[in-house]
């Protein structure tokens, strides 16, 4: 039974074209081989609209169009630097796109997909952003702009970010264990899989009492981290080292 891949945070951008090359050398490689790929959110760094035709965006959306072409199911969840991907990427690209959380049937194993930044409930600056950037008047506003706008808007929200983010500690930045465990009780799941923190890792914990996991993906920042689970179970993988 062929694997099924999850990566995440890979922050796709001009800037890292180390990045980009080895993400079109996985999907023409590993990627193929996968039945399926989940790709949990900042696949990339910023998206500014589907009707952006960068050479970067068009590059990957021709990559992934040939893996999913090969065979290889691939699915992508939004993230919080590209979450207004939308239909026409989903399209050019043969992903589907996924609601955060998605529930999945992992060989057999009911499992909860998120992003992961809703779980970072003590940081209620950003929580309150995200409620104002996921507002359809706001997207449509913003989506109506000249893309020149878009893209100078883009470069600021970044730069407010890294900013703000060097303020806070790592606890808040991190996800709250009682978010954690109230949603995975609400979803009636065993496993969590996310991404958003960049902290590879694998957490234990008691869901209703009884022992559950929560998977958090690496970035591909330093290295290029994969998660494999085939019927047998589950292992960490970095590309950059198999390379
Ligand atoms: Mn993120």
């Amino acid at each position: 039974m062929p694997a099924v891949q999850f990566i995440s945070d890979l922050h796709l951008d001009t800037g890292r074209p180390d990045i980009t090359r080895r993400f079109l050398q996985y999907l023409g490689s590993r990627g193929r081989d996968a039945g399926a790929i989940y790709i949990l959110g900042d696949l990339f760094e910023a998206w500014i609209g589907d009707d952006d035709d960068a050479p970067l965006s068009r590059a990957i959306a021709r990559g992934l169009k040939a893996c999913a072409d090969s065979g290889t199911s691939v699915f992508v969840l939004r993230g919080n630097r590209d979450f207004l991907l939308g239909g026409r990427f989903a399209g050019s690209s043969g992903c589907t796109l996924l609601d955060d959380p998605a529930s999945i049937d992992l060989f057999g194993q009911p499992a909860l997909l998120m992003h992961g930044d809703t779980l970072c409930t003590d940081d209620t600056d950003y929580l309150a952003l995200r409620n104002t950037l996921h507002e359809p008047g706001w997207q449509q506003d913003f989506l109506d702009k000249p893309i020149e706008e878009r893209r100078r808007i883009a470069v600021e929200v970044r730069d407010a970010s890294r900013h703000a983010g060097t303020r806070k500690t790592g606890k808040v930045m991190d996800v709250n264990h009682e978010t954690v465990a109230h949603i995975m009780e609400h979803h009636g799941v065993r496993l969590l899989i996310h991404g958003h923190t960049h902290r590879q890792a694998v957490h234990n914990l008691a869901v209703d009492g009884q022992s559950a996991t929560r998977i958090a993906l690496g970035s591909w920042d330093a290295g290029a981290h994969l998660l494999e689970y085939t019927p047998d179970g589950y292992r960490f993988e970095n590309l950059a080292e198999s390379a």
